[in-house]
């Protein structure tokens, strides 16, 4: 009955939001792990909770015109989902990139949800962004971008409302530029509006390394769990943005040694380990390629074809690029080179077929919503001494967030078990994350 009951939301939720795929995808992957706990507890079916979740609270698109170097007028399309505020203020990034239209908004919105909810700290989950491209834009084209972008958006947040931060394309110059036009037309200092600024105005220390450290501290919380650790592993890091540079120090801090890292136009591999300041120096240029690392470390290849970096032999893969980076193709090969854990640093980085493949094969997976909680956790820090007008120190920071991430795994494994899915980290995310935001709304009425 509960998989009956499961199947007909989903179907009316692929009714009602048709062609987005991603968004689909997403929805599916939460609820068949919930199938246990409907059958367990009746009243999330009776309540209708999952067709309650699955549409947003609101969802708003706008125009954001801006004028471009040239004197050209440019217009792109900005949007906000405010998926669900039952734990807490709407949480979650802005995405800056081509890509971005309403479903990818919507999937990374839906699962945020979760992951906040995981994080044990009171946030509810949002997301939002545009599909401006930020390659090759002048500093001027992006203030300026930011500035139109905020003169909508800012009639929609608020520190008690809704919590921006960034998401790929959008790091600490961006949301100081957004956080000065959100002042502007404020007119008042309200620092806990978006979190990821700079540590001059009410940023955190700690939340520009949160996301990649937490990566890493889950995928050794998890090894540890079973035996071993990072020590000596040979590790795969896709992508070379804020996750996968945070994600790469702390995994060779803890003793590995990561011998490749991408971005979108192709990857490198460096058998005797990436020289991280090297690509953090690359990455730092405007759109500096990394092409360019193997001028400074001529033993190293350079592969135009950047989804073929998961044919690299691994003990440990860190998808930490972007959505659907990982197909059954290249699960099939990691597994085939006797991959033995792999830990989303990106948001949904494997097509559900890769994961099925990555689990049937006892590979260790360790799903997005747990693994890359600890930006979104280091933001719901930032929120807290802004709250309260103070600063804590990166030490402070980093062991809460070491606690977060140890927590993340203990109540995922937990539900996991509870609900007879033992070992699976992916149900049991979804499982704990699911199991306090439906509460709350029942708690809270017909919301
Ligand atoms: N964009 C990040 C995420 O996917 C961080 C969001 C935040 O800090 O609000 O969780």
């Amino acid at each position: 009955m509960a998989e009956q009951h499961i199947e007909d939301v989903y179907q009316k939720v692929t009714h009602r939001n048709p062609g987005e795929t991603e968004f689909h995808q997403a929805v599916r992957e939460i609820f068949d792990s919930l199938v246990p706990v409907f059958a367990a507890h009746p009243i999330y079916m009776h309540e209708n909770i999952l067709e309650r979740m699955a549409e947003p609270e609101r969802m708003v698109s706008f125009r954001v015109p801006w004028v471009d170097d040239q004197g050209h007028v440019q217009v792109n399309r900005g949007f906000r989902v405010q998926f669900n505020s039952a734990a807490g203020p709407y949480k979650g990034g802005l995405r800056f990139h081509p890509t971005v239209n309403a479903s990818i908004i919507k999937f990374l919105g839906f699962e945020q949800i979760f992951k906040n909810s995981l994080t044990g700290q009171p946030i509810g989950g949002g997301k939002g962004g545009s599909d401006f491209d930020p390659k090759g834009k002048s500093n001027g084209e992006i203030m300026r971008f930011c500035q139109s972008f905020m003169n909508e958006l800012a009639r929609h947040i608020g520190p008690n409302a809704d919590v921006p931060a960034g998401d790929i394309g959008v790091g600490s110059r961006e949301i100081g530029y957004m956080f000065g036009q959100y002042k502007k037309i404020r007119g008042g200092f309200e620092a806990g509006v978006l979190t990821g600024k700079g540590l001059e105005f009410g940023g955190s220390l700690g939340r520009t390394e949160a996301t990649g450290y937490g990566t890493v501290y889950f995928m050794e919380e998890m090894l540890k769990e079973n035996g071993t650790s990072l020590q000596g592993q040979t590790v795969v890091v896709s992508g070379s943005g804020n996750v996968s540079i945070y994600a790469m120090q702390k995994a060779e801090e803890l003793g590995a040694q990561v011998v490749a890292c991408s971005d979108s136009s192709g990857y490198i591999y460096d058998r005797t380990g990436i020289h991280i300041p090297t690509v953090r120096e690359i990455k730092e240029e405007q759109s500096g390629r990394l092409s360019e690392y193997v001028a400074r470390h001529p033993d190293a290849e350079y592969n135009k074809n950047g989804s073929d970096i998961w044919c690299i032999p691994c003990d440990i893969a860190l998808p930490c690029a972007t959505q659907n980076e990982i197909d059954e193709t290249s699960a099939k090969v990691l597994v085939a080179n006797e991959v033995k854990a792999v830990g989303e640093g990106a948001n949904m980085p494997s097509s559900l077929k890769a994961i099925h493949t990555f689990q049937s094969n006892g590979v260790l997976f360790g799903p997005a919503k747990a693994v890359n909680a600890g930006g979104v956790a280091v933001s719901a820090l930032e929120m807290a001494q802004n709250s309260s007008r103070l600063s804590w120190s990166f030490e402070e920071v980093d062991h809460k967030l070491q606690q977060i991430m140890k927590t993340i795994y203990e109540n995922s494994i937990r539900a996991a078990e509870t609900y007879g899915r033992p070992g699976d980290l992916a149900a049991g995310a979804n499982i704990a994350g699911f199991l306090k935001v439906a509460d709350a709304m029942i708690d809270q009425g017909v919301i």
